[in-house]
């Protein structure tokens, strides 16, 4: 079973998970820009149960997503890196793309909820785009 690893800016918080990730998606959300500093976050879709924290314990901050149930970032308290985020309402992780340890030979799959990405956003080419959520995902 293929290995993955990565961890937090500054190293005290560090995760593994096994397995390729269920999915790939650039999330144009504006809490998405503001998590990541940037215009969209590529996150990696990773089922609760491939995945584990090797080091550290994270803090966690969590809103209410749009289907109501919540959304749980976890972050490290040292550094701020949010690496991943625990999407209840669909049992999934989404894991950032950015705190992998090893440049991995990534594409993302979609891009969603590109009605709210900024107006200096860029999009993948060839890639699908939705305004919101593909109609089989779940929010
Ligand atoms: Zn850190
Ligand atoms: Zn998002």
């Amino acid at each position: 079973m293929e290995q993955w690893q990565g961890g937090c800016s500054c190293g005290d918080v560090q995760y593994q998970f096994e397995g390729e990730p269920m999915n790939s998606v650039f999330c144009y959300c504006k809490e998405c820009q503001i998590s990541s500093g940037s215009d969209k976050w590529f996150g990696l879709w990773v089922a609760p149960d491939k995945f584990k924290i090797i080091k550290g314990s994270p803090q966690s901050y969590s809103r209410q997503g749009d289907s109501g149930q919540p959304i749980n970032y976890l972050f490290c308290g040292s550094c701020g890196t949010t690496l991943y985020a625990d999407v209840t309402v669909a049992k999934f992780y989404s894991v950032a793309a950015t705190t992998l340890a090893d440049d991995r030979d990534l594409t993302p799959k979609m891009a969603i909820y590109t009605a709210s990405a900024p107006s200096w956003a860029l999009f993948p080419v060839g890639v699908p785009k939705f305004d919101i959520l593909p109609p089989s995902v779940g929010g």
